[in-house]
């Protein structure tokens, strides 16, 4: 408790709620991600976790719901990131790889892991950070976001996919179907919820989308519950923290541990 009371000053970090200790380096952050995991991490040139990750890890594998506020470039992609992958790896994946059937009569994906961001240029960052380290657990990644054809995409859900990134208009579109259609995307197996940029997600008007897309998601449960696969966790991610994106923290995350790094203006 003292060393992680000491971490925590040195990196200007304050939480909220009884959080366990952060993962000061790689070798503490095996416990949480799994040796393989960790390694990719290494393997990328890094020296260390961000503080922002060091805080986020243990907390979001032990299922609980996280406010995380952290500045630009403080390394949160892979805050939420490798958790989601270690969760992953751990539960295996929520369909079948092998489908007999055509393209065209396969069941709707069932992501477990879903990541909303405002824009289709965060979307494909965020993708392309995920493919980094996807292929260590086996987990299949898609990004998906408007302004685009949506055959393409629609071809690639219906291959099957454990982590979505996604753009929230998009994601709803692909939820509903159209008149003809049926839904290519069903958000009911979903146990861990990324909301990542929230405060400009707030600012371009996604509230309504981002509400109705966790309506049909598995309800927010305990972290015992969510550990098991029956519920879901919320992790909510911002640069700033206002007062309009503290009450959506509070609106869209269930007793969650609050995570500040640096200075906050609230
Ligand atoms: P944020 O989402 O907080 O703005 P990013 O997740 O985009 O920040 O990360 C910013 C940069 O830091 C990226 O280039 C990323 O690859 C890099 N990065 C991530 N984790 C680490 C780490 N542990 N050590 C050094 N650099 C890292
Ligand atoms: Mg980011």
């Amino acid at each position: 408790e003292a060393t992680a009371k000491a971490f925590r000053s040195q990196h200007a970090i304050s939480v909220r709620g009884t959080c366990p200790a952060p993962a000061g380096s790689f070798q503490q952050a095996r416990s949480c991600l799994g040796d393989d995991l960790v390694k990719g991490m290494e393997e990328q040139g890094y020296s260390a976790p961000t503080p922002i990750q060091a805080q986020a890890w243990p907390i979001a594998v032990r299922g609980h719901d996280l406010v995380a506020v952290a500045k630009t470039g403080s390394g949160k992609t892979c805050g939420y990131l490798l958790p989601a992958l270690a969760l992953i790896a751990k539960r295996g994946p929520t369909q079948s790889l092998q489908h007999k059937k055509g393209l065209d009569q396969r069941p709707p994906a069932q992501p477990s892991c879903l990541i909303m961001a405002p824009t289709r240029e965060l979307v494909q960052q965020i993708g392309k950070e995920a493919k980094k380290f996807a292929g260590i657990v086996g987990a299949r990644v898609l990004g998906i976001f408007g302004g685009v054809p949506k055959g393409p995409q629609v071809s690639a859900l219906r291959a099957g996919i454990d982590m979505l990134v996604a753009t929230p208009g998009r994601l709803r579109d692909f939820m509903t179907g159209d008149q003809s259609k049926a839904p290519v995307v069903l958000v009911d197996s979903v146990t861990f919820l990324v909301l990542d940029e929230a405060d400009r997600m707030l600012d371009m008007g996604f509230e309504p989308e981002i509400r109705q897309i966790i309506a049909q998601c598995p309800a927010a449960g305990s972290a015992q519950e969510t550990l098991s696969g029956e519920a879901r966790q919320t992790l909510f991610f911002t640069a700033t923290w206002p007062p309009d994106v503290q009450r959506s923290a509070l609106h869209f995350t269930h007793h969650a541990l609050r995570v500040e790094v640096g200075q906050s203006s609230g």
